[in-house]
């Protein structure tokens, strides 16, 4: 009864997520913080009547308060159910049965999942060991209908320049998604790509850096003519009362982000130039993540070690690239904490 490419497929997993309060958990980029205190007061307040009626399909109170923030008018977004939600509705609207879609590798395992789903195929080019990527990544090829760009990427923290990005956008005859799940963290970003390139789209997330991996909402930036195509794929309310109200009050509190990604960056700093210390080949970062590898100890083990001292990191083993764990970056605290552990765990035989 199920398609074969359903039956044959892995399926995304994604990280653990523990019992609250048993774990430093430091495993799937939350934020450590708490949300804007008005995103907080939003969902208190929260009225019955609101809840009884069904949301704004197009979720217009946010697309308006964002436009204004990022200088870009509201029909040039889309709001999602988290921005994996924006991924599904852009792979379900470009790419069909039997075309492909193509990723860098290692990165944001999802893509694949959402190509396998679709029936479609999925070709990776491997970046290089400065995590730049060869010109095999902007070739065009026969059926590929989009190309996925996490940027900054996962699980490096590396990210392209805007002008590389736009190299490859100007090469290819398909989509460029830009994933900029974690941009609030990284110096640079590419919306301005979405005006200048008629193929790139640019999806956000408030998972990360405004602390609401719980609330589930995202967004895609593109032009009018891509995003009205991509409105007939959404379900009709993907996005529900709470979190368009909620989400719109994150955003507009520019402030709050600023100072917690400020927080998470300078942390992100103190912890890279630690881990280094311990032994550990630390990746330069511009996400809220580390991306750790060791030129002679088992990571796999560290992980283990790390798990039996309540410390939950991310553990990594892509084929040809070495084993690493990716440490989110926390709170000064659970860093220390972290930091600590692996001291005596590195110390110790493995
Ligand atoms: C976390 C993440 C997302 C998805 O975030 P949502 O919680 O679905 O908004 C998308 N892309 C990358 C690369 C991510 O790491």
């Amino acid at each position: 009864m199920i398609r074969p490419n359903i039956a044959a497929m892995q399926g995304y997993v994604p990280g653990e997520q523990p019992q609250a309060g048993k774990f430093i958990k430091l495993n799937t980029n939350e934020n450590p913080y708490d949300p804007s205190p008005s995103v907080l007061r939003v969902v208190r307040e929260f009225s019955a009547d609101s809840l009884r009626r069904y949301p704004d399909p197009t979720a217009a109170a946010f697309r308006t308060c964002a436009g204004d923030i990022l200088g870009i008018p509201p029909d040039w977004i889309l709001c999602g159910n988290g921005s994996d939600d924006i991924l599904t509705i852009a792979t379900r609207t470009f790419v069909g049965e039997g075309e492909h879609l193509r990723t860098a590798y290692p990165s944001y395992i999802l893509y694949k999942t959402l190509a396998d789903i679709q029936g479609a195929s999925t070709e990776t080019v491997d970046f290089d060991e400065q995590w730049h990527l060869p010109e095999s990544f902007l070739r065009p090829a026969p059926g590929l209908k989009l190309v996925f760009l996490a940027n900054p990427n996962s699980p490096s923290g590396s990210c392209l320049a805007p002008d590389v990005v736009e190299h490859i956008a100007r090469q290819l005859d398909c989509p460029l998604l830009v994933d900029e799940a974690y941009v609030d963290f990284a110096e640079t970003n590419c919306l301005q790509l979405v005006r200048r390139c008629d193929n790139v789209l640019v999806s956000r997330t408030l998972s990360k850096s405004y602390a609401l991996a719980g609330l589930r909402f995202g967004y895609v930036v593109a032009r009018p003519a891509v995003i009205e195509q991509l409105q007939k794929v959404k379900d009709s309310y993907n996005c529900d009362a709470i979190s368009i109200a909620a989400a719109t009050a994150a955003i507009a509190d520019q402030a709050w982000l600023r100072t917690t990604t400020a927080r998470i960056c300078a942390t992100r700093s103190r912890a890279a130039e630690q881990l280094s210390q311990l032994g550990l080949c630390v990746q330069p970062s511009q996400a809220n993540f580390l991306w750790c590898t060791h030129p002679s100890k088992s990571l796999r083990a560290v992980y283990e070690a790390l798990k039996n001292q309540r410390i939950l990191v991310r553990y990594m083993a892509y084929d040809r690239w070495p084993e690493g764990i990716r440490i989110t970056v926390g709170t000064d605290d659970q860093m220390d904490a972290c930091v600590g552990a692996l001291r005596d765990i590195l110390a110790g035989p493995m």
